[in-house]
């Protein structure tokens, strides 16, 4: 047999999806492991939204949905939605949205619109796993930004200018960003946009987290910020939000000329996102939103306790959040790598957690607990972690 495709051959695996799977695997086999790893809400995904998707099916929205970039309600939802809560301006839904299987397409369907072969991609690192598989995927070339934890992984436009070459196509920017719950300050966002227009530069900027900013925080979004709407293209989507990981329902919001392009990579692979997720969409974004403040709330709960008890522990450091869910604390006594780390921790406490490194070199010595986790599994996992972490 002639050798299998080269590109996926060296393409590594998502190591926060391959946790995931293995804690799952180890449970089902009755191991009594806690799954740490892969960030899904362990809320239900409110009855309404669900009604509203059983509804559609059961009137027959079974087909594919017209126009195929996302049916004009749902188009419409989204983009009152973007002017209201992110002050982006869509004028024109029909040809500056697609809805999306996930937020993850709609950053694949991004970078693939503006990148050609050899293109630079600034990635802020610690930078969400699946990052650099994307960009090279779509034919760049991934250029990590290290930001220091010693400096709560500030970005600032230093940081990012002394990476910029004349090969360098966009910037992608996680806000809230996983796994360092940083939450970008004005200055920050600013910062990114006057190296991205200095420097011509297109910002993919994934807001799938936006809703989850705590202690009262307003979430920024990049393309809000003057001459920043043409040249953003912003990634949000209802999978964390509204606890709907396994709906597979996002959207990707930029110019028409993008969309354009956008569309026409859907039309040859995809084609679409699922019709009914679309109609629970309308009722996810038009209807009551106290569901949300009620899970933001629990996880804001979820980080006090965890972060506290963490530190509390010998050997372990761990700073405090301001978005998204999860920890991203460091073992100080130990002389493990992060790989090794998770593996300890798996044998050793029966707790499954995302090392480090799959967030990049800077990651290293760190692993990631989910705090989109059961309370009660979240203080089980402090009770053992307290009993080995001396032997970690
Ligand atoms: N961006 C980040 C930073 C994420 O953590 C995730 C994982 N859910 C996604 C995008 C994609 O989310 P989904 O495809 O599940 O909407
Ligand atoms: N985004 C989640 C995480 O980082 C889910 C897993 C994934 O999509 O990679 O854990």
């Amino acid at each position: 047999m002639k050798e299998l495709s080269q590109r996926l051959q060296t393409l590594p695996a998502s190591m926060t999806l391959a946790v995931n799977d293995k804690a799952k695997a180890m449970q089902a086999a009755g191991a009594d492991v806690i799954a740490l790893a892969g960030g899904d809400p362990d809320f239900d995904t409110p009855e309404h939204i669900v009604a509203a998707a059983v509804a559609a099916l059961a009137a027959g929205h079974t087909h594919y949905p017209a126009p195929m970039i996302g049916i004009l309600p749902a188009l419409e939802a989204v983009a009152a939605k973007m002017e209201r809560e992110n002050d982006i301006p869509v004028p024109d839904p029909r040809r500056q949205i697609i809805l999306t299987p996930g937020g993850k397409w709609g950053l694949y369907l991004a970078l693939s619109a503006v990148l050609n072969p050899g293109d630079e991609v600034l990635i802020l690192e610690p930078h969400w796993v699946s990052y650099p598989s994307m960009v090279t995927l779509a034919g760049g070339i991934p250029v990590a930004v290290s930001l220091p934890a010693e400096d709560n992984f500030q970005v600032t436009a230093e940081r990012l200018q002394a990476r910029v070459t004349p090969r360098t196509k966009a910037i992608m920017v996680n806000n809230p960003c996983n796994p360092t719950g940083r939450v970008l300050t004005s200055e920050e966002v600013e910062a990114i946009a006057a190296v991205a227009l200095a420097a011509d530069l297109y910002v993919i900027a994934d807001e799938i987290y936006e809703k989850l900013v705590f202690d009262g925080r307003r979430h920024l979004s990049i393309a809000a910020l003057p001459h920043m709407a043409e040249r953003t293209l912003t990634v949000m989507g209802l999978t964390k939000s509204y606890a709907m990981t396994g709906w597979r329902l996002g959207w990707l919001v930029a110019a028409p000329d993008i969309i354009r392009l956008a569309t026409r990579m859907n039309s040859q692979t995809v084609s679409c996102a699922a019709t009914f997720t679309m109609h629970a969409c309308v009722a996810a974004l038009n209807g009551p939103q106290e569901n949300i403040a009620t899970m933001r709330d629990a996880y804001q709960r979820r980080r006090d306790f965890m972060v506290q008890a963490l530190n509390d522990i010998k050997g372990i450091k761990c700073r405090s959040i301001e978005g998204a869910f999860y920890l991203f604390p460091r073992f100080t006594h130990s002389q493990r790598n992060s790989l090794e780390l998770a593996d300890a921790l798996l044998d050793k406490a029966r707790i499954a957690a995302v090392p480090g490194i799959a967030f990049g070199r800077s990651g290293e010595g760190h692993v990631r607990f989910a705090i989109s986790t059961a309370q009660h599994d979240l203080e089980r996992a402090v009770a053992r972690l307290a009993k080995v972490a001396h032997e970690l």
